[in-house]
């Protein structure tokens, strides 16, 4: 099934902000400064603001800040994230919380049509910066901070591996502060639950008449997702758990790194939401989508979609085949087609490959030690000469080989980085596989990374 021109567009707009702007807050910390509780909550309040001012123009074109009703009772602070208030009469629970910077618009939007009342329980459905970072706004001393049991863990090691994954993200999104800023209250890594969910075991409670159900639902972005049920409206909030669009085939591993997710986990969290039979599916990202047999379809074909693309796996590595091989040959049959706009299907596979066998392939006794074949491209390029490499490059392209073209050029460029010929078949590779992404599959991580290597391409050859 096609994706809807629309929502891939919009996935692919909104997508590279959003991860974008998750480095973004870190650099809006900088200018906080932390004194008493209440009063650093109101200058924190008044630097958002200025920074979300500033920060208009990325606003605008991506995700303005506004609120709207889901249904009676039931609210959705649009923006980069999306943060859900539910008013229960007395009170309000929020679900996730969005995105820092854009945290006290959202909450201001939400108090217009609901005014201001006590938060019993604020829902955060993973750790990630987009879906936490308002919290402290929200959260007051009687406030139950409700997460995922691996909750906490999951934000220590995105903290510990924060100038690490800054530089990943750069490099996919340049615009991006230079350097994360890892202390006050706007970086990130500072929430603390004050009730944990385990897997298998969902937490259900009333707050004002209406039935709450948090259900642990692992696998698809990372190992600490939630999903709010409401048995009662059959609505049902599952922040990232999904995507950003759907159905879509998931992001089961991400090109921005994080830990591998557990394919058959996300299965049976997959099982678990559809026999709820939801009428109104709320994500984390974009729209809801109405219908129960709509959001059945969509839920059962991505989970027969990962259930097939992890069999066939499986399959394949007993029967001795490579990675590559298998990364070339497992495709979704028509029946299961989805967008693959979030995750392609091979790195799907590849990465299943690895969580179940690791990064030893058995292809070479060199993967065992830490000389990689890099090291003697350059010395290969000695014997086999600058121009003949770029040559064997361009005939490649010619072929279509776009992959083998580049390897002839990096072996090249390894001897002489400023080669002419090598950088121009490089970057025409480059050129051709982001047309092919953007004919095929549109995945967002592909397209902004190929851009991002012509673009690199193109700034050696214009230094004379
Ligand atoms: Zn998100």
């Amino acid at each position: 099934m096609k994706p809807r021109a629309d929502s891939r567009r919009i996935a692919g707009r909104i997508l590279p902000w959003a991860l974008g702007g998750i480095a973004l807050i870190v650099g809006v910390t900088a200018l906080i400064l932390a004194t008493s509780d209440g009063a650093r909550k109101a200058a924190t309040a008044q630097v958002v603001d200025r920074m979300a001012d500033a920060a208009e123009g990325f606003m605008t074109q991506a995700t303005p800040v506004d609120a709207h009703a889901l249904a009676p009772n039931i609210y959705q602070a649009r923006g980069v994230a999306n943060t859900h208030l539910i008013d229960t009469g007395d009170s309000v629970v929020i679900f996730d919380t969005g995105l820092a910077i854009q945290a006290t618009r959202q909450k201001r939007a939400l108090e217009e049509l609901v005014g201001r009342k006590p938060v019993s329980h604020v829902i955060l459905s993973h750790s990630h910066q987009d879906h936490v970072g308002g919290t402290q706004f929200w959260a007051e001393p009687e406030t139950t901070i409700i997460a995922h049991r691996e909750f906490s863990e999951e934000q220590r090691y995105l903290k510990a591996l924060e100038p690490y994954f800054h530089d990943r993200n750069r490099r996919l999104f340049p615009w991006i502060p230079e350097d994360p800023i890892v202390r006050g209250p706007l970086s990130f890594g500072h929430v603390v639950p004050t009730e944990t969910i385990r897997n298998g075991m969902p937490h259900r409670f009333t707050q004002g008449g209406f039935r709450f159900e948090v259900l642990p639902t692992p696998g698809a972005e990372g190992l600490d997702n939630l999903s709010l049920w409401l048995p009662d409206q059959r609505i049902l909030f599952v922040g990232d758990t999904l995507g950003p669009i759907f159905p879509q085939f998931p992001n089961i591993f991400t090109m921005r790194g994080e830990k591998m997710r557990k394919p058959m986990e996300y299965i049976e969290s997959l099982d678990q939401l559809i026999a709820l039979d939801a009428e109104l599916l709320v994500p984390g990202h974009l729209a809801p989508t109405r219908g129960a047999r709509e959001i059945r379809e969509g839920l059962t074909r991505i989970r027969d979609a990962v259930q097939y693309v992890h069999d066939e796996t499986v399959k394949g590595m007993n029967a001795g085949k490579t990675v590559w091989e298998l990364m070339e040959e497992i495709q979704l049959p028509s029946e299961l087609a989805l967008s693959q706009v979030h995750g392609r299907v091979s790195w799907g596979v590849r990465s299943i490959w690895e969580y179940y066998a690791t990064w030893f392939h058995y292809d070479s006794t060199t993967e065992l030690y830490p000389v990689p074949v890099r090291e003697v491209y350059a010395d290969l390029a000695g014997l086999a000469g600058v121009q003949a490499l770029a040559d064997r490059g361009r005939l490649a392209l010619e072929r279509g080989e776009l992959v083998k073209a580049l390897h002839f050029c990096e072996i090249a460029l390894a001897a002489e980085p400023q080669a002419r010929e090598a950088l121009e078949v490089q970057r025409d590779a480059l050129k051709r596989l982001l047309e092919r992404a953007q004919a095929g599959f549109e995945t967002t991580y592909e397209i902004v990374w190929l851009t991002s290597e012509i673009e690199m391409t193109e700034s050696a050859l214009a230094v004379r």
